[in-house]
């Protein structure tokens, strides 16, 4: 229900928070997070300041915590994904810091199944629901789980201070569905575009030089250019930006009018990624 209200005021963006767990090992660890509220508020401590002003809360369409399945995220954007096959355009993004969760929304741990993440879950869904399913290119989940692979395979993996292995790419799995409706005829078209984004993290903590700098600066600017155009969605406003970066140029026929579009805000709860959680969220009230 809050959902439809936020729609009826947001247009169609909304933004979920998902909080990762601490992982193994990390258990002496203390926390940035002090409340997930069931309306969607998130309540964030800062350990370096006490009393009222060591707090913040920040408010979305929906917060998933630590202990949220990947089915109960699944089955809440079911909706939505299905739309596509109304032709609807959508686009479900993982927005957050090196390590905080992204890949694990989008494409999950690991291929079984009860791992599986959106990109996963939402083409089986899609597959599932049309057996009359005909696509050019792949003509079953696997044959995408294959593609895919190729793609991970593909994508830049820079080694930075952060995390050896931190992807500095954006990485975008296209589905075009073209539905049929049998009773009169009609045909569809409607777009589905699954983006786990590069890192959010700022250029200094990764201590990148050279090319590894302008890559890590070329990310910075397109997770801005994206925030601009989703802020210019939200506002309404006459003018969105979307030829100030490629990735916004790719997605431009998906993003605004009738598309949809759906941020997942990923958040890991260490204190110390508490100044990038905090930019992490300051990205995510502008767009939300
Ligand atoms: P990112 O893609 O943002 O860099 P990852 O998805 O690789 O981050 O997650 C970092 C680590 O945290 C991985 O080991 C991942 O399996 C783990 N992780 C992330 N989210 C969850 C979650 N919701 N539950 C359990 N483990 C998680
Ligand atoms: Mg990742």
């Amino acid at each position: 229900k809050l959902f439809n209200e936020v729609q009826e005021l947001k247009g169609n963006i909304r933004v979920y928070c998902r909080v990762r767990p601490f992982l193994s090992g990390q258990d002496k660890k203390s926390t940035t997070i002090d409340y997930m509220g069931e309306n969607g508020e998130l309540l964030i401590s800062n350990p370096f300041k006490q009393g009222k002003d060591g707090h913040r809360m920040f408010k979305f369409n929906k917060v998933f915590s630590p202990f949220a399945s990947q089915a109960e995220v699944f089955s809440d954007i079911q909706p939505l994904i299905r739309s596509v096959l109304d032709g609807f355009n959508v686009c479900i993004f993982a927005y957050g810091q090196t390590g905080s969760g992204k890949t694990y929304t989008m494409s999950g741990p690991s291929t079984s199944k009860q791992d599986w993440g959106v990109n996963y879950r939402a083409l089986n869904d899609l597959f599932d629901i049309s057996q009359n399913a005909s696509l050019h290119s792949v003509k079953s989940t696997s044959d995408v789980l294959d593609l895919m692979e190729i793609g991970q395979a593909n994508r830049a993996v820079g080694s930075t201070a952060l995390n050896e292995r931190s992807s500095r790419s954006h990485s975008i799995l296209t589905v075009h569905v073209r539905g049929l409706d049998l009773k009169n005829g009609s045909t569809s078209r409607g777009c589905l575009h699954l983006i786990d984004l590069a890192g959010s993290e700022r250029v200094e903590k990764s201590e990148v030089t050279g090319d590894r700098l302008k890559e890590a600066q070329y990310i910075n600017k397109s997770l801005s250019a994206l925030g601009d155009v989703i802020f210019a969605l939200s506002q309404k406003s006459a003018h969105v930006p979307y030829r100030n970066s490629k990735l916004t140029q790719v997605l431009q026929s998906s993003l605004g009018g009738q598309a949809k579009t759906l941020m997942f805000v990923q958040i890991n709860p260490d204190v110390e990624s508490y100044s990038e959680t905090i930019s992490t969220l300051k990205f995510a009230e502008r767009v939300s």
